[in-house]
C-alpha cells in the first residue's frame, strides 16, 4: 500500500492551478498539467492524446515516436527521483562532482560507490549491501544521494535514501490516534525499494525502538534478497557494537563491503 504520511516514495506534485486548458492543433481543447520536476522547476505535460498517438500509431523509427518515448522515460525518471527522498540540498550531488581532494581514503570510497552502481544489476540480483562508515562531514550523504540518483537514472530502479531519524518519526506516527497505517506498512514500504539507503545511523545514540525498527528493515530486506546501503558516523567496530553482529552479518551477506571514511571532516577545513 502507499503510505500517505511518509516521504519514502512521494509522487510529483501537480502544481497549483492544476489543469490548464489549451488548444491542441490535433485534438482541440485539451487539459494539460504542470508537474513538479526533480530540479525544482515545473514542466507542462504534453497533450496526452498526442502522446498516445505518437506511441501507438507512429512507426518505431519515426521522430515523433522517439521523442514521445524519450519524454515518457524522462517522466518515469522524474517520478522516481522525486520519490527517492533526495533533498534539494543534495540533488546536485553526483558521483562525478564528488571532491576527493586527492585524499586516498576518499578516492577509494568514491571508487567503491562507482563500482557498486556500475554492478548494480548483479548487486540487486544477489541482494549485496554496502556499508559507508566514518566521521561527520566526510561526504557520505553526498555519495549516498549520488548513488541513489545514479541507480534511478541508469537502471530506472526505485532507490530511496532516508535517515534513520525519519524512519523512526514515520514509524512512531503509527502510535498517534487515528493513524491510517501501522508499523508493518512502514517496514513493507521500505522493503519495497530496489535499493534502500539508510543514512545517519548512530548519529545520536538510538533508543531500543530505533534499533528494533532498523533490525526489522535490515532483516526484511535480507529475507527478500534486496540490497541495502547503510551510512553511519560510527567506525565499523563501533557500528558492529551498535547494530549488533547479526544485522552486520546480514549486510555482509553475498560479499557486502564496508568502506571506511577515515579522513578528517571536510567541514573543519571550510
Ligand atoms: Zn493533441
Amino acid at each position: 500500500m502507499v503510505n500517505p504520511t511518509s516521504n519514502f516514495s512521494r509522487q510529483p506534485r501537480v502544481i497549483s492551478n492544476e489543469y490548464v486548458t489549451e488548444e491542441c492543433p490535433q485534438h482541440g481543447s485539451v487539459l494539460r498539467r504542470d508537474v513538479e520536476q526533480f530540479d525544482g522547476t515545473d514542466l507542462r505535460m504534453p497533450c496526452s492524446r498526442c502522446r498516445w498517438d505518437a506511441l501507438h500509431r507512429e512507426p518505431r523509427d519515426s521522430e515523433l515516436y522517439k521523442a514521445a518515448a524519450a519524454a515518457k522515460r524522462a517522466e518515469l525518471i522524474n517520478t522516481l527521483l522525486i520519490g527517492s527522498g533526495i533533498t534539494p540540498r543534495f540533488r546536485d550531488c553526483t558521483l562525478d562532482n564528488f571532491n576527493t581532494d586527492g585524499d586516498q581514503a576518499k578516492v577509494r570510497a568514491l571508487a567503491t560507490c562507482e563500482t557498486y552502481v556500475d554492478r548494480f544489476e548483479d548487486n540487486y540480483r544477489d541482494g549485496r549491501s554496502l556499508i559507508l562508515s566514518g566521521n561527520v562531514g566526510t561526504g557520505k550523504t553526498h555519495l549516498g544521494s549520488a548513488m541513489a540518483q545514479a541507480v534511478v537514472r541508469q537502471y530506472r530502479a526505485k532507490a530511496v535514501i532516508v535517515s534513520i531519524a525519519e524512519i523512526v518519526r514515520v514509524a512512531k506516527g503509527t502510535m498517534t490516534k487515528g493513524a491510517t497505517y501501522d508499523e508493518r506498512d512502514v517496514i513493507e514500504e521500505l522493503a519495497g525499494a530496489d535499493l534502500l539507503i539508510v543514512d545517519e545511523i548512530g548519529a545520536q545514540r538510538g533508543s531500543e525502538y530505533e534499533l528494533g525498527i532498523l533490525h526489522e528493515v535490515i532483516d526484511r530486506r535480507y529475507q527478500l534478497v534486496v540490497p541495502t546501503v547503510v551510512i553511519s558516523n560510527l567506525l565499523v567496530d563501533d557500528l558492529k557494537a551498535y547494530i549488533g553482529e547479526r544485522a552486520l552479518d546480514r549486510l555482509r551477506q553475498g560479499g557486502g563491503k564496508a568502506v571506511g571514511f577515515t579522513w578528517e571532516s571536510a567541514r573543519w577545513h571550510a
